[in-house]
């Protein structure tokens, strides 16, 4: 193992964010572990279907990470929890805000989140200080949230929708939602009248509408089409499509060691060779060459999409 992979084992990126501009991801949880099991994940599945609360990674050495990384003043707009697991299951997600609020408060703080657990009020009150929120509602039914989120077991919808609204009560911040379309399973004209009943009554700052656009868990899995995307934003009360998001290329980071970069970035998000070279500040051209050798000495797969060739890690 390299410095640069002992440096940074939580911190990845920055990622140009399609919601979030240049963000900074901190992953607090061990891959996959969550408590849900979406078929759209771009992670894989979930290996560790969990509710329990616990320290799953040091917060000593997440901090450590954040203050050496963060010490040389990088142009971001977000530090994200985020990753490939649910970052509200991690027990001192409130001790790293405040220290990221204390030690660099010049940074926007951003959180996605599943919202399985804020039903829990410890939950809702270790985020306050964080400046957006955004949790995921697919479904508000709970005959498709079982066959899309793939809950843990002591699960239940209505809980989780009145978790969000006494969240939304509490909050002061920006609260975001993101409804991730997945043809034929949540896309039913009534179910999408009975989400804006909910998201009406919430008031969110923001509604998102997404699909998959690289690989998800179950390749059965279908991208929605823009008319589709179009008219499920309509029938959400103006929701805005997420789009990919461009790069300034005067914030790139220099990336000395591409590979091990690439490696701590797809295993959290399969990306384009467009991605990639956005994220690395590397030329394009290069950058296909260097994925095309990784993919063909299969350190790492490389998979067709309708919206073009996505690098990942091989499962
Ligand atoms: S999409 Fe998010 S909530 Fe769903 S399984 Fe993946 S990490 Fe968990």
């Amino acid at each position: 193992m390299d410095r640069k992979q002992q440096e940074y084992k939580y911190l990845f990126g920055p990622v140009p964010s399609r919601r979030l501009g240049i963000s900074l991801g901190v992953d607090l949880m061990p891959h996959k572990t969550c408590s849900l099991d979406c078929v759209y994940c771009e992670c894989g599945r979930t290996t560790h279907l969990t509710l329990q609360r616990d320290e799953y990674t040091s917060v000593d050495a997440i901090q450590k990470e954040l203050a050496s990384f963060l010490s040389s003043g990088p142009v971001l707009d977000h530090i994200t929890f985020s990753g490939s697991g649910e970052p509200l299951l991690h027990s001192h997600v409130r001790e790293v805000i405040l220290f990221l609020k204390r030690e660099f408060p010049q940074y926007k703080l951003a959180l996605l989140t599943n919202g399985t657990l804020l039903s829990e009020s410890r939950v809702r009150e270790d985020i306050l200080e964080i400046d957006i929120v955004k949790v995921s509602v697919d479904t508000v039914s709970e005959n498709i949230f079982i066959p899309l989120n793939r809950p843990h077991p002591d699960l239940n919808i209505a809980a989780m929708m009145d978790g969000l609204f006494s969240f939304k009560e509490l909050f002061q911040n920006q609260l975001w939602v993101e409804f991730f379309l997945v043809p034929g399973m949540n896309d039913d004209p009534a179910e999408l009248r009975s989400i804006k009943t909910i998201l009406d009554a919430i008031q969110p700052d923001r509604i998102h509408v997404n699909t998959l656009d690289r690989p998800g868990t179950e390749k059965w899995v279908r991208a929605a089409h823009q008319e589709k995307l179009i008219h499920i934003a309509d029938c959400l009360g103006g929701a805005d499509l997420i789009g990919r998001s461009p790069m300034d290329t005067k914030k790139r980071r220099n990336i000395g060691n591409f590979r091990q970069h690439l490696l701590s970035t797809i295993k959290r998000r399969p990306c384009t060779a467009e991605d990639v070279s956005k994220i690395m500040g590397t030329h394009i051209s290069e950058t296909k060459r260097l994925l095309d050798v990784l993919a063909k000495r299969g350190e790492i797969e490389k998979q067709e999409m309708p919206g073009g060739a996505f690098y990942l890690m091989k499962l």
